[in-house]
């Protein structure tokens, strides 16, 4: 046991990026994962002979300087292989107008925007330049929100002139830049915008934030993109797994933290654990980063957040996330009619927005001549974790055949030709990733609680620290990376030493 230890909690993206960034800066990690694998939302797992990503199936920040392609180059490893989407995604809006392709080339994408909401040019002009202020603002690795002299300290070097208007625009919504330039008029474009912020905020153009909502609109195109990985998500995990074992850090799967408080000598940190073989285990370390949702310190942290009410309260206010249904399916290549791409977004009245993943001959996933099938539906966690047995699984049985019957219209398949399939609710969630009811993604960004008015990943409670889907910049493989970076820096910062990544 030593002081200069750090115990991160969960294996997901933003636990194996923190621990590989410390174990290389030559800190002693421990990083303690409930599963018997590593990934999270991130992971992936088997059924017979096909691969399914769990939840992820896209990922973002692995094109040169995106934050991915960061953390390897400085880790000395090499990026796992991916393939760049274009389109990155196809939108039907479920209303029998042309479906809308996110091209990759801007110049495309400009065009494809002009013929699908023509007069909407002065809306992504304006997303347009708020993106570019905020990448670079991001790039510079900021620190948000900011609690204390250091944080400020970082995120003054991070700010340009320019920052200041990007400011002006920081209470606002995607829904007010509508009304800017003109464009709240056109419902068609609402629509799309309502359907693609969904999958990013968890909210509607109403109710997500205009600096963020202004950057997840282009996360498609050059010079960013969106990457299918090779193999299947789980090679994110394993190259990350990877560099944390090279470089010292033990990894301990099937070690669920039940319990976290304050050592004796107020310095360090008391973490228990149960095992998969049920024994119960204690490790101190001076420092712990914390990945799962903040939610789960409230059963984990009882004791210590009775007397830091006014935290506890605020992790009791957190905005409630949505869960996700998800479908996973296998069928032979010729028995899908149409696609028009292989990630699609597609609104349907009774599921609001779905989201296909297909995958693509010979990346790992299939056998050939044959597709895995995921499609993701957002759904309310009490909605399932309040029915009992029976019921629940009637509602899932139910659900199931719902879901298939709309997938099947859309993709013209015949019922019978499927080879498998199954639904995850967020009870399944709950189950593979210890999140609490099995709710998914981050917070919801809207302005009140994006950026500079989110969560901080500094804590009340010296030498803990949050990183992960609820904490800034929020949701996604790429988000979390961010802010695990975060994290591991204001952490070395507090022991003196001062760490930065290369850009
Ligand atoms: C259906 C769906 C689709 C998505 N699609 C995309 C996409 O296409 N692209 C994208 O970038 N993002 C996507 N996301 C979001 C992305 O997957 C997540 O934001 C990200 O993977 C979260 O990583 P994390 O490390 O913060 O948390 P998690 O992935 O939740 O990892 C937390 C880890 O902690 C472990 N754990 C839990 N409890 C304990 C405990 N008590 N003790 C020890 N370990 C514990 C869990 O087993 C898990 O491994 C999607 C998510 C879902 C659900």
């Amino acid at each position: 046991m030593t002081n200069e230890r750090v115990i991160v909690v969960g294996g997901g993206i933003a636990g194996l990026t923190a621990s590989a960034l410390l174990a290389h800066q030559g800190v002693e990690v421990i990083l303690l994962e409930s599963h018997s694998q590593t990934g999270g939302c991130a992971g992936t797992y088997k059924r017979g002979k096909y691969v399914f990503d769990v939840g992820a199936t896209q990922v973002a920040g692995l094109e040169k300087g995106g934050i991915h392609e960061r953390v390897f180059r400085y880790l000395q490893w090499p990026k796992p292989y991916a393939q760049i989407l274009d389109p990155g995604c196809v939108v039907d809006l479920g209303d029998g107008s042309r479906p809308i392709q996110l091209w990759h080339d801007p110049i495309k994408w400009e065009k494809e925007r002009n013929e699908q909401f023509p007069e909407s040019e002065r809306f992504w002009s304006l997303c347009s330049f708020l993106h570019k202020i905020n990448w670079d603002f991001a790039k510079r690795d900021a620190i948000l929100p900011f609690s204390n002299f250091w944080d400020l300290k970082q995120f003054v070097n991070a700010l340009k002139p320019l920052n200041g208007v990007s400011g002006l625009f920081s209470k606002l919504s995607v829904a007010d830049l509508l009304v800017i330039c003109s464009c709240h008029k056109d419902q068609r474009l609402k629509n799309f915008l309502d359907l693609q912020l969904q999958l990013y905020s968890q909210e509607s153009s109403a109710r997500t934030a205009a600096l963020y909502g202004a950057t997840v609109l282009q996360m498609a195109q050059a010079p960013l993109g969106l990457w299918h990985l090779q193999g299947s998500m789980q090679k994110l995990s394993n190259a990350l797994e990877s560099c944390l074992i090279r470089d010292g850090a033990q990894l301990l799967l099937n070690h669920k933290v039940v319990n976290l408080v304050s050592g004796s000598n107020s310095q360090s940190w008391e973490i228990e654990l149960l095992t998969d073989k049920g024994s119960i285990l204690k490790f101190s370390a001076n420092d712990v980063i914390f990945t799962l949702p903040p939610q789960c310190l409230l059963t984990l942290m009882k004791d210590e957040l009775a007397l830091q009410k006014t935290y506890r309260n605020r992790l009791t206010g957190l905005p409630k996330p949505t869960g996700a249904i998800v479908f996973y399916g296998a069928i032979a290549r010729h028995h899908i009619g149409k696609a028009y791409s292989n990630h699609m977004q597609l609104f349907v009245e009774q599921f609001g927005s779905l989201f296909f993943s297909i995958s693509e001959e010979g990346d790992g996933r299939a056998p050939r001549g044959e597709v895995t099938v995921i499609v993701s539906a957002f759904t309310s966690v009490s909605e399932w974790n309040d029915l009992d047995g029976k019921i629940y699984q009637r509602q899932k049985a139910k659900t199931l055949t719902r879901i298939i019957s709309v997938i099947n219209s859309f993709l013209n398949i015949a019922s019978e030709n499927w080879l498998h399939k199954e639904l995850a609710t967020p009870r399944s969630f709950a189950k593979w990733t210890g999140r609490p009811q099995g709710i998914v993604g981050g917070l919801g960004q809207t302005p009140a609680a994006f950026g500079p008015f989110g969560l901080s990943s500094r804590t009340p409670f010296k030498g803990l620290w949050l990183c992960g889907d609820s904490i800034y910049p929020g949701e996604g493989t790429a988000g979390v990376t961010q802010s695990a970076l975060m994290a591991c820096r204001q952490l070395m910062a507090n022991r003196g030493e001062n760490f930065t990544l290369p850009q």
